[in-house]
């Protein structure tokens, strides 16, 4: 019977993966490897991989000749070294469009709650202070441009959600052409003009090499005074310091993090004392029917592969192809 191996999962059953793979014949072996080593043993003779978090890296690959596909239950990717896979012929797949209404939702909703002070004066009000003027003072948000970073699938939502809130909506993505923006989008040509035009910017692209520490001191103080920040997308986008730092100085005026470079949040991390601050627990993605959607989705990408030699989802293509 053919095999995967089911490398890490925070889920409390995996009932649900069991079944799309005894639909098709296909053996399960489930584990919590953390590191490349657990990997590398756990998956010996296995045809994929299904993982959370766990490391795919030019060791792993290499170490696993067997292996032809892995399929991440994410749209994100990080923790796959890509290249490493495309050089060893091996499928890359995930799960990328099971929670993008969700996600921009939950951006829309960090924005609202930042340009309304809404969890700011809850504070207050619990400790006390009902006044409307308790945590500050608020501009109209017909006043106020959005800048949206990544016009991809989420950016795009957000893109639509946005527009009847905000005066204008701008995006900077380098990698579409003019005609994928929505007519109601405008484009900012560089990083810089988008920092300079946004009062809210929100980010929605990939962590990347290139995205790595994106929004750092120079965008932030290119921003307008008084601005905010939303990180829906992954935490080492943002440099937290140069945010804390901004925060600090009054320059930025909130930001509503869904993500950060270490989750969970360190206990004396100074994003949590800050009022100004709104942190949710990486949770943009879910709901009930986004998690079944999201974990069936990347459970399906194994069965696929085996059967065409193509996963449902591709983020890289490889050469391998299945046993038959
Ligand atoms: P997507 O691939 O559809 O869109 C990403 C966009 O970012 C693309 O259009 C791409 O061209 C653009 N991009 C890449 N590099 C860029 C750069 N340097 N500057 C500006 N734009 C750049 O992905 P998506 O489905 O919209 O998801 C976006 C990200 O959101 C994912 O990569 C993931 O990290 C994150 N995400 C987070 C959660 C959550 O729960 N917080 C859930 C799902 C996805």
């Amino acid at each position: 019977m053919p095999r995967i191996l089911y490398s890490d999962y925070d889920y409390p059953d995996i009932a649900l993966e069991r079944e799309v793979f005894a639909q098709h014949g296909i053996d399960v072996t489930a584990a919590q490897c953390r590191t490349e080593d657990e990997v590398i043993e756990a998956a010996q003779g296995a045809f994929g991989i299904l993982l959370q978090y766990a490391p795919i890296t030019e060791r792993v690959v290499s170490a696993l000749p067997d292996l032809g596909i892995v399929s991440r239950i994410g749209a994100g990717y990080d923790t796959v070294d890509t290249e490493a896979c495309a050089r060893h012929g091996v499928w890359v797949a995930n799960s990328p469009d099971y929670g993008v209404g969700e996600v921009a939702t939950h951006a829309l909703g960090l924005a609202l709650a930042l340009i309304r002070n809404i969890v700011a004066c809850h504070r207050d009000i619990a400790g006390g202070n009902w006044h409307y003027l308790s945590s500050g003072r608020l501009r109209r948000p017909r006043e106020l441009s959005l800048g949206i970073v990544g016009l991809g699938r989420i950016g795009k939502r957000m893109a639509q959600l946005s527009r009847d809130v905000f005066k204008r909506v701008l995006a900077y993505d380098p990698y579409l052409i003019d005609g994928d923006f929505p007519v109601f989008v405008e484009r900012a040509r560089t990083l810089d003009a988008l920092a300079r035009a946004a009062d809210v910017v929100t980010l929605h692209t990939p962590l990347t090499r290139e995205t790595r520490g994106m929004i750092d001191a120079g965008f932030l103080a290119a921003m307008p005074r008084g601005g905010y920040l939303v990180n829906t997308a992954r935490g080492a986008v943002v440099d937290v310091p140069a945010l804390v730092d901004a925060l600090d100085s009054g320059h930025v005026a909130g930001a509503g993090l869904d993500v950060l470079p270490v989750e969970p949040v360190p206990r004396d991390s100074r994003l949590l004392a800050d009022p100004r601050v709104v942190l949710t627990p990486h949770s943009a993605f879910y709901s009930v029917e986004a998690e079944v959607e999201l974990r069936r989705k990347a459970a399906q990408n194994l069965a696929t592969w085996l059967a065409t030699g193509r996963p449902d989802y591709i983020v890289s293509a490889g050469t391998r192809l299945p046993r038959r």
